[in-house]
């Protein structure tokens, strides 16, 4: 299984992509964890996106793209993978296809966690009184926000129009959305 997970921050897809990653033997790759990582290690790229992250904006398309294209040719990655965060522009969607052209792969599915602005901010805002993320501020919520709406909800038709989309409700227990994510997955075959 190739597979994307996108929706908006808050709508929960590192923890469904745990799960799906786990029921298909596949990794989870999350470029938000890979950020965060080298944060907390004070890498140069951690030192390099550390405040852009805080602020609730976009790392670079060029850094990305190649972040996940040196993570996708790792040995776990040939025989399927769960992307998570990733792509999140179109010039992101562009690098993918190309990276997986180039390895003679392609999607299954792209899941669309969705969820209303009004619940995926009081879960962020939840979220900031337990974890603390340094990006679960009020305003970099709101940018977060804003800049999915303005760079990556596009994206969604892009992956409509190629028939790989798949639209799950993300409201409800871990268990049940995670049930309705196995499903949808299942009718495609
Ligand atoms: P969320 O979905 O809650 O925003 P993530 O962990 O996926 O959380 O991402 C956290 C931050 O990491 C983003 O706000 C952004 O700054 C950075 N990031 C993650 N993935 C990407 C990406 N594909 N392109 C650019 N920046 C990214």
């Amino acid at each position: 299984m190739r597979l994307l997970i996108m929706g908006p921050p808050g709508a929960g897809k590192g923890t469904q992509a745990k799960g799906i990653a786990e029921r298909y033997g596949i990794p989870a790759i999350s470029t938000g964890d890979i950020f965060r990582a080298n944060v907390k290690n004070k890498t140069p790229l951690g030192l390099e996106v550390d405040r852009i992250m805080k602020s609730g904006g976009y790392v670079g398309d060029d850094i990305t793209n190649q972040i996940v294209a040196d993570r996708l040719a790792e040995g776990d990655a040939a025989n399927g993978f769960l992307l998570d965060g990733y792509p999140r522009t179109l010039a992101q969607v562009e690098a993918l296809d190309s990276v997986l052209e180039g390895l003679g792969q392609s999607l299954d599915a792209v899941i669309c966690l969705e969820a209303d602005t009004d619940e995926v901010v009081a879960r962020l805002a939840k979220r900031a009184e337990i974890e603390g993320r340094a990006d679960d501020t009020e305003e970099a919520i709101r940018v977060r926000q804003e800049t999915y709406v303005k760079e990556t909800a596009p994206l969604l038709d892009v992956y409509a129009k190629r028939g790989q989309l798949v639209r799950v409700n993300g409201l409800g227990s871990v268990d049940e959305v995670g049930q309705r994510i196995a499903s949808a997955l299942d009718e495609r075959g």
